[in-house]
């Protein structure tokens, strides 16, 4: 049975799926209803906990305080009790390891008697610590085999919640992860850290504007997410897309994106009955899915929820983007994740929206109609600004993976270069505040903070610029240059500690020039001022696609740290090094650990890939190519025509480069050996490792993959072995 019988299958296989059928009635049961059913939320504890008991608890959840001991049995047995009438049977410590996804290690609540029977139990010291073997989790090189113990210790403030299996639920509480010297081994502890960092010196900031009323200042994120969807029967076909996640291969179809007929398109049938399926297991979660629509490539899609608060927001996500691969898998569908499954078409981000909020639902960074409010919210403002000015750098590194470095500037996506879009209303103002005037060229006199309003600032302007990283968008901003398949974690830390830095500096200068005998409102207008005008730079409200900007950024000084190789070493920075340290968010071996991770993610990645490429070119897509030159031969021998001549040279020829070009990548990868070698002579730093990959792996990947794409325009379609792009896009 030849290789393309397997693709046609495939294509049969989809042509004769039946219509799916409606499983749930929204009119008997309507989502308000079943929204949160499996999360152990603020309701829930009211009903089953102690008065008391449930006092104390929330008061850990909103405020951030360590828990009492003394109430933890009774929440855990209270929790145990609630997971089991709905059909729990075990329990799990649930994290965020360095791998970048989610860990569980289930146990169940069966403990056995002495008289041979059996109940179940679930004491206070489980539900808030869990001593996890951490030996096989990436640690950057914190901790040694021997001393593999880790923690995992209940974080309180994001809710625990119940995973339907197919026979049975597990609790899931979630946790920090961290070794048993205390060194965080995972991605919520830094951003738990980044989060009380922030509120501590946005606390500074509103009592400075005499607000004795608010007790608490929180991050709030909206990640909106994107992925493609394709059908499981092509998916198991592609042996790239099973262990990379993208497609190594693939010429371009004669139909790519060029029409913009999926965007906002109507949503086939198939691909709504997934979304409704996959929204419904997230509304069981607790998790407000807001938006769902069609994206601009095509089979690419968004699911967006309401923001929450960002270390609930962070799980949420990772629970998204759980659900999205199950449910599809339950719809014969595969889902997507990476930042660019196929070449040439738009790839997956995940646009972050941010803002800050105070524990009475103000955010802070909503304009506000009374000049006092307006002189606070230019404080934030400014606060942000400045602190994507000093440390774009690293915003850039937050986001850097191999899998985004395929989308990054790829007129897709933001490039690499980091700066700030304000719209041009709030533009004029800063302009104006930094030029001392209300409007620049035109009459008014200055704008005095404390004193005059602010002009009214549109909430969502319609020519919103979709190419800036970092937007304004009318109360919060936009981060768009994160990647589809990362945990908003490590983005969300560094937003959050610059953010923090930057308000530290303000209010400590304004503490001064108030100190020194001014009064607020000149201190704020000064200040201000000094700062808007310093940060410039990274004010940008054009088109971050262009080449233009290119080299006006250049000129102004931004950093384009175009790839992982240059975006990893600013974690090393000294202003990085100062920054973490001084807020405490990572230390010295653990910041380290996160550059290591990063790197040898990246050189594992591309090794993956290299190995995938020639072991796809070998053993496919050759001996494809083969059987089509020795059938061209026979027929041309049979019919003693010079049917095919003219194919059948470029064929050889294409034959010939390919097989040479897949030797140079096997040097390529094998010459690693050497590489290593070196590194090692080099006090083992992972970046010269990194380099080689980039340098030399990708471009013979890159070579070999010219070649293939070619072959695939040539070769008899009946050989091809691997599913076509206008297949695996168009057929679903
Ligand atoms: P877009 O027009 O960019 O598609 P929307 O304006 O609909 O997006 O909002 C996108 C996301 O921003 C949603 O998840 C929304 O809840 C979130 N969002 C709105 N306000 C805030 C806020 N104050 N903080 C964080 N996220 C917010
Ligand atoms: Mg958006």
């Amino acid at each position: 049975m030849s290789i393309h019988n397997s693709r046609r299958r495939a294509i049969e296989a989809i042509a004769s799926r039946p219509a799916p059928v409606a499983t749930v009635d929204y009119a008997k049961e309507p989502v308000s209803k079943l929204f949160g059913e499996n999360v152990f939320s603020i309701s829930v504890m009211r009903a089953v906990l102690p008065k008391e008991v449930y006092k104390r608890l929330v008061r850990t959840m909103q405020n951030g305080q360590p828990l009492d001991p003394s109430i933890a049995d009774t929440v855990a047995n209270a929790m145990k009790d609630w997971a089991i009438s709905r059909g729990a049977t075990h329990y799990t410590h649930w994290f965020h390891p360095m791998t970048g996804l989610t860990a569980e290690k289930h146990d169940s609540f069966l403990v056995p008697t002495d008289d041979g029977q059996a109940i179940s139990e679930f004491s206070g010291k489980t539900l808030i610590k869990g001593e996890p073997d951490a030996s096989s989790f990436p640690s950057g090189g914190i901790r040694s085999t021997f001393e593999a113990r880790g923690y995992t210790a209940w974080d309180p403030t994001s809710p625990a919640f119940l995973v339907d299996g197919v026979n049975g639920k597990t609790l899931c509480i979630p946790t920090a992860f961290c070794s048993y010297t205390g060194e965080a081994l995972d991605k919520k502890t830094p951003l738990l850290r980044s989060i009380e960092a922030l509120n501590k010196q946005a606390m500074r900031v509103l009592r400075l504007f005499g607000n004795q009323a608010a007790g608490r200042v929180t991050t709030t994120i909206g990640p909106e997410q994107e992925y493609f969807l394709m059908d499981r029967n092509f998916y198991l076909l592609r042996p790239d897309l099973i262990n990379a996640g993208r497609t190594l291969f693939g010429a371009k179809p004669p139909k790519g994106q060029e029409m913009e007929d999926h965007y906002f398109g109507s949503i086939k049938d198939r691909v709504l009955a997934f979304m409704m399926d996959a929204e419904r297991e997230l509304y069981k979660l607790g998790i407000p899915i807001k938006t769902r629509h069609n994206e601009v490539a095509p089979a690419q899609f968004e699911i967006a929820p309401v923001f929450e608060q960002s270390n609930v927001a962070t799980d949420h996500n990772m629970l998204v983007m759980e659900v999205l691969r199950s449910t599809a898998e339950k719809h014969g569908l595969v889902c997507l994740l990476h930042e660019k499954p196929f070449a040439g078409i738009n790839g997956s981000g995940k646009h972050i929206n941010w803002s800050m909020a105070d524990d009475l639902g103000n955010n802070l960074l909503e304009p506000g109609h009374t000049p006092h409010d307006n002189a606070q919210f230019l404080v934030f403002l400014t606060a942000v600004i400045r602190a994507i000015n000093k440390f774009g750098k690293l915003m850039r590194a937050a986001i850097a993976t191999a899998g985004n470095d395929h989308r990054l500037g790829a007129n897709e996506a933001p490039p690499a270069i980091i700066s700030v879009y304000l719209g041009d209303k709030l533009m004029e103002v800063v302009k104006g505040l930094i030029a001392g005037k209300k409007e620049p060229g035109r009459s008014g006199g200055v704008l005095q903070i404390g004193v005059s309003a602010l002009p009214p600032l549109p909430k969502d302007d319609s020519d919103r610029n979709r190419t800036s990283p970092f937007a304004f968008t009318g109360n919060k901003f936009e981060f768009r240059a994160v990647g589809s398949s990362q945990s908003i974690a490590r983005p969300n830390t560094v937003l959050n500690t610059i953010v923090a830095e930057s308000l530290d500096f303000m209010t400590t200068e304004i503490e001064k020039a108030i100190n020194a005998g001014n009064d607020l409102n000149s201190a704020v207008q000064k200040l201000v001022q000094a700062q808007l005008s310093e940060n410039e730079r990274i004010l940008f409200n054009g088109d971050n696609y262009s080449a233009e900007w290119h080299s006006e950024a250049e000129r102004r000084g931004l950093p384009n740290l175009k790839t992982v190789i240059n975006a990893a070493p600013v974690l090393l920075d000294d202003d990085s090094r100062a920054l973490f340290k001084m807020y405490g968010i990572y230390g010295k071996e653990e910041l380290e650990s996160r550059y290591t991770v990063l790197l040898e993610n990246y050189c594992k990645t591309i090794n993956i890939e290299a190995l995938l490429c020639s072991n796809i070119v070998r053993t496919m897509i050759l001996p494809a190519a083969l059987q089509y030159q020795h059938q061209v031969a026979a027929s041309i021998a049979s019919t003693r025509a010079a049917l095919k001549d003219a194919d059948m040279s470029a064929h050889e020829k294409l034959l010939k480069e390919i097989n040479s070009k897949v030797a140079a990548l096997k040097i390529a990868s094998d010459s690693l050996d050497n590489i290593r070698a070196k590194a090692d002579s080099n006090g083992h730093d992972p970046l010269h490792h990194a380099k080689y990959y980039q340098s030399e792996v990708i471009r013979a990947m890159h070579e070999v993959r010219a070649s293939a794409d070619e072959l695939e325009t040539m070769i008899d379609d009946e050989l091809w072995p691997l599913p076509k792009y206008r297949e695996m896009l168009y057929i679903y």
